[in-house]
């Protein structure tokens, strides 16, 4: 079950998310500096009364997910971009994620539209008792009937509270799986489109972080991790978020605590043919007798 006050931070959650993803819809241009892009974001999210839920994701062109600006970061949005902005807001650790495709070309107009089709048509489809198998190969056809591929290593996720992925996952194809969707279970869907070859592959760079294991550091990174646990959970966060906890170096602690098995990382995913890829989330609510989707904009 959900509460009815689980609900209100839900529903809050999704506004801030879609009212999020609307300013930058707005405001993002060729050149924009990819840190101003985050922190516009994250502040909007703040001013609606919600946290973010993870560092705003700017990915670029066959940057498919998990790239935000570090501290310093001098990158800007390239001419004629593909450019994926996803975002999350909690409300007490209750979440919504997602996430839209700008096009800065016009060329890149039609993955944009796969991505959102493929979106449109599995949320048509989702409902209580819907096997998870079947979404999956309404979004593959949807994008497949645009010429391009759906990223299959990439899924959606259940949302549950302070926990972004849940057990269970809402594939982009179809897989060998009897698991349904059930009544009071939240989801985020977000299907990706490529003209690659259909699969991300982890690159070098890592820029979020996330709380995992304090048994594998000294006492001085134990307080420090104890002070990473009681802001963020178990909730992905970044260098720009802990000035005040790190003052020299952050992300050196940062790689440092990740080496050691301490935290986390998401490496930034790639397209493994270099192809581009577009993106099109919403959060779900599924009750008994229908859906509610919470980041409608
Ligand atoms: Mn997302
Ligand atoms: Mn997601």
């Amino acid at each position: 079950m959900l509460s009815e006050e689980e609900v209100r931070c839900l529903k809050s959650a999704g506004k801030a998310v879609s009212s999020t993803l609307k300013l930058i819809a707005y405001k993002i241009h060729e050149g924009m500096p990819l840190v101003e892009i985050c922190e516009m974001a994250e502040d909007n999210i703040r001013m609606m009364g919600c946290e973010p839920a993870f560092p705003c994701n700017v990915s670029v062109n066959s940057v498919a997910a998990h790239y935000t600006s570090r501290l310093g970061d001098a990158s800007v949005l390239p001419p004629k971009g593909l450019v994926k902005i996803d975002v999350g807001a909690h409300v007490n650790g209750f979440i919504a994620d997602a996430a839209i495709t700008i096009a800065l070309s016009s060329d890149c107009e039609p993955l944009v539209q796969a991505a959102e089709k493929a979106l449109e048509a599995a949320i048509s489809n989702m409902r209580a008792g819907v096997k998870i198998s079947f979404l999956g190969s309404t979004i593959e056809s949807t994008i497949r009937n645009f010429g391009f591929k759906p990223i299959r290593n990439l899924s959606g996720h259940m949302l549950k509270q302070y926990m972004l992925h849940g057990e269970k996952n809402i594939p982009n194809v179809p897989v060998e799986s009897k698991t349904s969707v059930e009544p009071f279970e939240v989801y985020a869907v977000e299907p990706f489109a490529t003209n690659g070859v259909g699969v991300v592959v982890d690159s070098q760079e890592v820029y979020i972080f996330r709380y995992v294991n304090p048994k594998k550091a000294d006492k001085d990174e134990k307080s420090l991790l104890r002070a990473l646990w009681s802001r963020f959970r178990g909730l992905p966060f970044c260098d720009r978020w802990i000035k005040d906890l790190i003052t020299a170096e952050p992300r050196d602690k940062l790689l440092s605590l990740l080496s050691k098995g301490a935290l986390y990382g998401y490496p930034v995913l790639v397209e493994k043919g270099r192809g581009l890829v577009a993106q099109a989330e919403h959060t779900v609510i599924v009750y008994e007798d229908g859906v509610e989707v919470t980041t409608l904009f």
